[in-house]
């Protein structure tokens, strides 16, 4: 990602100014700031939901944008879960699994879906629909759906921003455990630092659309180390 500025159309002010860094394969990447600070608007614009006024993006071998070239969302093989799970609440949990795999043959749509279920450990829901579920199940279901298609790239916005804090909790270490078991190369947003702490190989800071702080959780100097346990790991 290189020297990426954007806009909103109504605004002035840049909601992401000159926003540069690499990751590498595997790599789990947090995105930390405060409210208004640019997060979502950066993972909009990796995902192709936003046109950046200036920038490059590359991801392998292909340049998804840079002055002249552009690709379209559905296109760049990068899987997304926002924040309100977006489930289709007509569908159960192993059609909405499946719905992304349009490419595969039927037998394999069903051994892929069934694969990220169990991966998920959500196997024995599948027969149910979204609103039979709690919020940490459709949380999973979610994740099951963007892992599916075998995405590049996993972008997560404060996928766990509606939950209780216990299932917080309990939800961050399965991901975790479950983006390095599948070795997911993923950013991760949220406005918690313990999320982050827990989760991240390296965090980003972002201020006012601008990175202020880059580094491994353990090098981000004057963040409170609320769980050394997990941080000296
Ligand atoms: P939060 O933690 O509250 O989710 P965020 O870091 O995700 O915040 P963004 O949603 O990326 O912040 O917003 C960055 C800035 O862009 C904010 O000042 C916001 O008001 C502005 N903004 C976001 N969406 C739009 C929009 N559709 N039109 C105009 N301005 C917008
Ligand atoms: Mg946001």
């Amino acid at each position: 990602i290189k020297d990426v500025c954007f806009s909103y159309r109504n605004s002035k002010d840049l909601a992401i100014d000159h926003f540069s860094m690499s990751i590498e394969t595997g790599e789990v990447i947090s995105i930390l700031g405060r409210s208004g600070s640019g997060k979502s608007t950066m993972l909009r614009i990796l995902a192709g939901l936003e046109i950046p006024s200036k920038g490059k993006f590359q991801l392998y071998d292909d340049v998804l944008f840079n002055e002249n070239h552009f690709v379209q969302p559905e296109k760049r093989g990068i899987g997304l879960v926002f924040q309100d799970y977006a489930l289709f609440p007509h569908m159960t949990v192993l059609d909405n699994v499946k719905f992304g795999l349009s490419k595969l043959s039927r037998t394999d749509r069903l051994k892929r879906a069934n694969e990220v279920l169990e991966l998920v450990e959500m196997t024995e829901y599948k027969k149910r629909y979204p609103h039979q579920l709690s919020g940490g199940q459709q949380q999973r279901v979610a994740l099951a759906r963007a892992l599916a298609p075998n995405p590049k790239l996993l972008l997560l916005d404060e996928p766990f921003s509606n939950l209780d804090k216990e299932l917080q909790y309990k939800i961050r270490e399965e991901l975790y455990s479950i983006l390095k078991r599948a070795q997911i190369t993923s950013i991760f947003v949220t406005h918690d630092e313990d999320d982050a702490h827990t989760i991240a190989d390296r965090i980003v800071k972002l201020d006012k659309g601008k990175i202020s702080k880059i580094g491994r959780p353990c090098d981000m100097l004057g963040t409170p180390l609320k769980r050394p346990e997990v941080i000296l790991k």
